[in-house]
């Protein structure tokens, strides 16, 4: 039996088929628009209405399953070259018009989140479906080819001193009634790991023991933060890609994850043309209702082929802070946050604003120490440190990364500074004092990924099953 994206690639007509999908439309009482979901098309198969019995032509409804066999003719219509000559029809799945969600029309994004069970059978979030599948097989096709290797970090994690954000305990303890300590406080002694586990917020630092090993590791796997920020672009379950590399200074570091960005997002415009297309006049059906100055600059994909073939931006964290503290918007007050001087932290305001200053993506790198995590390597002027954030148009951050301090005596004041026991992680300073050598990598959220990709505006809406503060659905 082939697939719907067969019979409409390969075109085999002349010969009987067997093909198995959904209704989308079922028109004139003649013309079914079939999809499998294995494309975006669908496949028209034509019904005699005069060979069949109407009660089982009544029961041809939107999202029911059906079985049909019948010879592939090329198509008198219009919108499609083949269609299916139907001499076989058996309803595999009646759906109740009265009950079935999906009607073909246009439906919200609230309702489709709140009949995520059903969404993926829509054209938007198939396309979606199919789109995370391409980048994530992309992901490891450029990694394998770069020679990294894949590595598997915990995702139940014994360390609290990831640093990224707030956790999410694991623990089997009673909850009413957990076992304490003399001084009032949960002995997780008696927990299942015999300590306080969590689940991780990143993979980094179990994938710089793999680098220090492998050469070139990366993660591509879960991560959650118990962080209560209900943004578009934040998820308290998402997936990350952290590549590692032993040897690779930051520069290296930043080539890398351009290169990396742009193999990606060319495969996904190689190889979900289809998906795209439909996307794009998406975005377009929906930035019809935002003012003109509010729109995308360029059609989806000729953004994503900007992107693809353009430099990207490198600019240090001083000049930026130059160019922001001069800008309009700060002279007019016009931030939420202004900047007053070096040493500010950047909002997702002033991330945007320089993207559109330099209308490209933009590598901030040499950030002030105190604004970002203990493990990043002190520069020689010892108040920054090497790290470097990709900032994308309509995204704001999409990947932060640095050049790891392999300096025992450095990071182990770092540690103190920052409050980390270093006993915590004794582990991760061992790689210091045994062979210890400079080091770098980064992390990419998955779904800011494919939310770009996709140029969908909420993240809820590239992962099947969102989890977010309050909604743990599904
Ligand atoms: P942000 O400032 O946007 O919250 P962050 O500084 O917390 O990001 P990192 O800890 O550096 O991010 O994580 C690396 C990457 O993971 C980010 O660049 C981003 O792509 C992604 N990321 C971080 N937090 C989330 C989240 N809550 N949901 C989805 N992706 C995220
Ligand atoms: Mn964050």
């Amino acid at each position: 039996m082939l697939l719907i994206k067969d019979i409409l690639d390969q075109k085999p007509i002349g010969t009987s088929h067997s093909v198995k999908g959904w209704v989308r439309t079922f028109r004139s009482n003649r013309f079914i628009a079939l999809s499998d979901g294995s494309t975006i098309r669908t496949l028209q198969a034509v019904v005699d209405f005069e060979k069949f019995d109407e009660a089982l032509l009544k029961r041809i409804t939107t999202g029911a399953a059906l079985s049909l066999i019948g010879d592939l003719v090329s198509s008198q219509g219009k919108g499609q070259d083949v269609e299916l000559l139907v001499e076989s029809l058996e309803v595999l799945g009646d759906s109740n018009v009265e009950e079935y969600p999906l009607q073909p029309k246009k439906h919200s994004m609230e309702f489709l989140r709140e009949n995520a069970h059903l969404r993926m059978r829509t054209n938007t979030f198939g396309a979606i479906m199919r789109l995370r599948h391409s980048l994530s097989f992309a992901v490891h096709e450029y990694f394998n080819k770069n020679n990294f290797f894949w590595m598997h970090t915990p995702i139940i994690t014994g360390s609290d001193a990831e640093g990224a954000g707030e956790m999410f305990n694991v623990s089997v303890l009673d909850k009413k009634n957990p076992p304490l300590k003399e001084d009032g406080s949960i002995d997780y002694s008696q927990d299942f790991f015999a300590k306080e586990t969590n689940l991780t917020v990143s993979g980094q630092l179990e994938a710089e023991l793999g680098a220090l090993a492998l050469s070139k590791v990366y993660t591509f796997g879960p991560t959650f933060r118990a962080e209560n920020s209900n943004t578009s672009r934040h998820l308290a379950e998402f997936w990350m890609i952290e590549p590692e590399v032993a040897f690779a200074d930051l520069n290296s570091n930043m080539d890398l994850a351009e290169d990396f960005l742009k193999y990606v997002i060319a495969y996904a415009l190689e190889n979900c043309k289809h998906d795209l297309e439909f996307l794009e006049s998406r975005l377009v059906e929906e930035e019809k209702m935002k003012p003109q100055n509010e729109r995308s600059a360029l059609p989806l994909r000729e953004k994503l082929q900007f992107v693809a073939d353009n430099n990207f931006r490198r600019v240090s964290y001083t000049e930026a802070i130059d160019i922001l503290r001069n800008s309009k918007p700060n002279k007019k007050k016009k931030f939420k946050y202004i900047i007053e001087e070096w040493g500010a932290d950047l909002q997702s305001e002033h991330e945007k604003f320089l993207v559109q200053h330099f209308n490209a993506p933009v590598i901030l790198f040499d950030y002030p120490a105190n604004i970002k995590a203990f493990y990043m390597r002190l520069n020689e002027d010892g108040k920054t440190v090497r790290a470097m954030d990709i900032l994308f148009p309509g995204i704001g951050e999409i990947v932060g990364g640095s050049q790891r301090e392999e300096r025992h005596d450095v990071l182990l004041e770092k540690m103190k500074e920052f409050s980390i026991d270093p006993e915590e992680l004794q582990w991760y300073l061992d790689t210091r004092k045994f062979g210890t050598c400079v080091h770098s990598g980064f992390g990419l959220g998955f779904e800011r990924l494919v939310l770009f990709v996709s140029g969908m505006t909420n993240i809820r809406d590239v992962i099947p099953f969102p989890r977010t503060p309050g909604n743990a659905e599904f």
